[in-house]
């Protein structure tokens, strides 16, 4: 057996939990954590798992959210990230909020006390030596700028980014068919012949112009200076190009070219906003060239004004923000592995998931994949009916290439998981409001997704040799 230490690049999130993950598999582990050695812009403390900006991993229900149910997924393989976190939990709600330093010094100590680490406190400022045969790289949206360089150029131009454009993503099933429809500009077949790959919501003048004054008027969050962003021509934000000219976006993203309005042929719309399918299911659908930076709320307070999305469930609202992530889909094999140098996998943020928990959850599965390779076992990734499988699903393989650009960091979200036919009345016949139906699905992919990862970690039976 092979008893050479496995490498984990980074001990944010990501790192702590694939190194804690692999440890407890009886493999030793060398992490190394460039603070307090050289710092980031974000990070305060030498502490591992810090939390650079709010102390809350977000809603913990099971049953009704989705991060809840990666929360639930996640304790039951006895994640290190949420241990720490029940551990040193303060009151918040619904939401599972911690006290950042008695959570960071936790998970230190757990690692330090841990007979399989070695913490080793160093930049590691190029591609890692060749004799390191299996690496973790976690190093999260502040890679350093060495590193960073040394995976681009391993990576390939275009492949690794270093902001991210954000465009709105909402749920198919929020969207009003009614008044929206499906075409290509022109009916233009796309590579499979699908000539209606869009979803167009028509909009007459004065919607239009109120749309503009809206933008215009919203407000916007602010760059911190070390995020300071160059705006690219290409995906500028949309209240930056409502800035430059009234008719900008009506002769951009929001152009009526080419499309009839199903419902309503001798209509001609005044401007069009368009949704192109941003997942292989089908359930997510991303607002084309709608990058923002406007303030959340404003988002779904502006965007609930367009024709068709009235009820648009946001499974994303848009941003701007200084960010490394790899174009995963095309670099990262089932494993996490490059699929230009295996020995590497990745984790984390840098992997194109976003927030705390979905960065510690891709390093706890790059922790075990990685823990499964050393110690010669076949495992494949959990099934894509689990948010931990949804995820890496996503990351992988789940999200259509819709040209440069296109794959933009996402958090855990129902969307992403397959759907579920919703029941329409109660066990007694009751009619379901959609309220309820709504909770009612929610729970029952809670209840399959566990019922799937339990079923995934028992191992299969070894059946006996037919006589
Ligand atoms: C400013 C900011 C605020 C954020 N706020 C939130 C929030 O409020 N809520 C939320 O859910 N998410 C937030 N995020 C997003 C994200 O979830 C966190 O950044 C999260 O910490 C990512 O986990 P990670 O393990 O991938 O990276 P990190 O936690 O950043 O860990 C990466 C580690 O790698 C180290 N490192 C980097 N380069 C090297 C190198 N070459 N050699 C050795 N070590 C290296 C770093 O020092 C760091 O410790 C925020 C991100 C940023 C940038």
């Amino acid at each position: 057996m092979n008893t050479r230490p496995v490498h984990v690049v980074g001990g944010g999130l990501a790192g702590a939990e694939a190194t804690w993950q692999l440890a407890e598999a009886g493999v030793s582990v060398i992490l190394h954590e460039m603070r307090p050695i050289r710092g980031t812009d974000a990070h305060h403390t030498d502490q591992l798992a810090e939390l650079v900006c709010s102390n809350s991993f977000r809603a913990d229900d099971w049953t009704g959210n989705a991060v809840g149910l990666l929360h639930a997924e996640m304790r039951r393989l006895s994640s290190l990230i949420l241990a720490c976190g029940d551990a040193h939990q303060v009151p918040a709600g619904g939401a599972l909020a911690v006290d950042r330093e008695g959570f960071a010094q936790a998970v230190t100590a757990r690692l330090a006390a841990h007979p399989q680490v070695t913490i080793a406190r160093e930049e590691i400022a190029g591609l890692p030596p060749a004799d390191w045969d299996s690496v973790i790289v976690a190093t999260g949206p502040l890679t350093s700028p060495a590193l960073a360089e040394a995976i681009l150029a391993l990576a390939g131009e275009d492949q690794l980014s270093f902001f991210d454009a954000i465009a709105p993503i909402v749920n198919f099933d929020s969207i009003d068919m009614d008044v929206a429809w499906r075409q290509s500009r022109y009916d233009k077949e796309g590579p499979g012949g699908e000539a209606a790959a869009y979803i167009n919501c028509p909009m007459d003048k004065a919607q239009y112009e109120a749309f503009i004054d809206a933008l215009l008027a919203g407000p916007k969050s602010e760059f911190k200076a070390w995020e300071n962003v160059p705006y690219f021509d290409g995906c500028l934000p949309i209240e930056v190009m409502a800035e430059r000219g009234r008719e900008t976006l009506r002769h951009g993203p929001m152009k009526p070219v080419g499309l009839t309005n199903a419902h309503n042929p001798a209509e001609k719309a005044y401007a069009v906003v368009q949704l192109r399918q941003d997942n292989a299911l089908g359930t997510l659908w991303n607002m084309v060239g709608f990058q923002t930076k406007l303030k959340h709320g404003a988002q779904s307070e502006i965007f609930r004004t367009i024709p068709g999305l009235e009820k648009a469930v946001f499974a994303r609202l848009g941003g701007l923000h200084r960010n490394t992530f790899l174009n995963s889909p095309r670099l990262l094999d089932r494993q996490l592995r490059l699929k230009a140098d295996t020995r590497l996998r990745f984790a984390g943020q840098v992997t194109g998931v976003e927030g705390y928990v979905e960065s510690a959850a891709i390093g706890l599965l790059a922790g075990r994949l990685a823990a499964a390779e050393r110690l010669g076992q076949a495992l494949e990734p959990p099934p894509p009916t689990t948010a931990l499988g949804a995820l890496i699903g996503h990351i992988t393989g789940g999200h259509l290439e819709g040209g440069k650009g296109s794959f933009q960091p996402m958090n855990i979200n129902y969307g992403l998981l397959p759907p579920l036919d919703t029941p329409k009345r109660t066990d007694d016949g009751r009619r379901l409001g959609a309220k309820e139906r709504g909770r009612a699905k929610k729970r029952l992919m809670g209840e399959r997704a566990l019922a799937d990862l339990a079923a995934w970690q028992t191992p299969s039976p070894v059946l006996e040799p037919a006589e």
